[in-house]
């Protein structure tokens, strides 16, 4: 694979090593087009902050540094700096007009939450057997991605429903008809895969199939070893194999 748009930093406070260290990892293991997509820094209204995000106040930084890398290193490796951002019907005006201003180039959908996460939005993950959790949650990943602004949606299948297998389906298949119409591609996400992690869910990845929406892969990187893990690309190969997924390779980068 010769391509990640889905690369963290330390600034989220919950990855390691230093943004050099994730291009030399890329470098080394033959990706031509990396993206960093750190969580997108915002401060909630009343001042919480949730703990997952680049601060604010660290965000300028951010910029820089991929930037000055992107210099340092344009000769090996194409980089584009972006964020992975929720769709948050409350605060998404805000959220983009800072990411917009600070510098961001791309967005990837990361819908860790619904109903805007704070004061009183809910994880997405779960584990949860509520139809409205799961439609709320796939009514507004298909909003954002009418937006056209995020490039792809990434662990489209975060949600860990525990209900009615027919509402599972239907719901899924709603996700994968809209990404199909719209052309945003869904990401096999191989930190779900370090991680033991549900997802990808194969599940979800047969009625990808079966509709035929475009799918790409993300590293979802939290350590720069992460992008040299053959093993996790290995496996994500299989499932587009076994589900006869339509599987696009690089995205396409939707410049915001
Ligand atoms: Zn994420
Ligand atoms: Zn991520």
């Amino acid at each position: 694979m010769d391509y990640n748009f889905h690369t963290h930093t330390t600034r989220c406070r919950h990855a390691t090593d230093s943004d050099e260290d994730y291009v030399k990892c890329a470098i080394e293991a033959g990706i031509k087009y990396l993206g960093f997509s750190d969580h997108a820094p915002f401060l909630f209204p009343d001042g919480y902050d949730d703990g997952y995000r680049v601060p604010v106040s660290e965000a300028a930084d951010y910029i820089e540094s991929i930037r000055n890398l992107r210099k340092k290193y344009k000769d090996q490796i194409k980089i584009t700096i972006g964020f992975e951002m929720e769709y948050y019907p409350r605060y998404f005006e805000e959220m983009l007009k800072f990411a917009r201003n600070i510098g961001a180039e791309y967005l990837i959908l990361g819908q860790h939450f619904i109903l805007s996460e704070h004061p009183d939005g809910k994880g997405s993950i779960g584990p949860t057997d509520s139809e409205e959790h799961l439609k709320t949650y796939v009514d507004e990943v298909i909003t954002a991605m009418k937006t056209g602004l995020f490039s792809y949606i990434a662990h489209p299948d975060l949600v860990c429903f525990t209900g009615d297998e027919d509402v599972y389906l239907r719901e899924a298949k709603r996700l994968c008809l809209a990404s199909r119409d719209l052309d945003i591609p869904l990401e096999i996400n191989l930190l779900g895969i370090r991680g033991s992690r549900h997802y990808p869910s194969d599940r979800f990845f047969s009625i990808a199939g079966k509709v035929g929406a475009p799918v790409t892969i993300g590293v979802d990187a939290h350590a720069s070893n992460d992008l040299l893990n053959k093993e996790t690309l290995n496996i994500a190969m299989k499932l587009i194999k076994k589900h006869n997924l339509n599987y696009i390779g690089i995205p396409k980068i939707r410049k915001i």
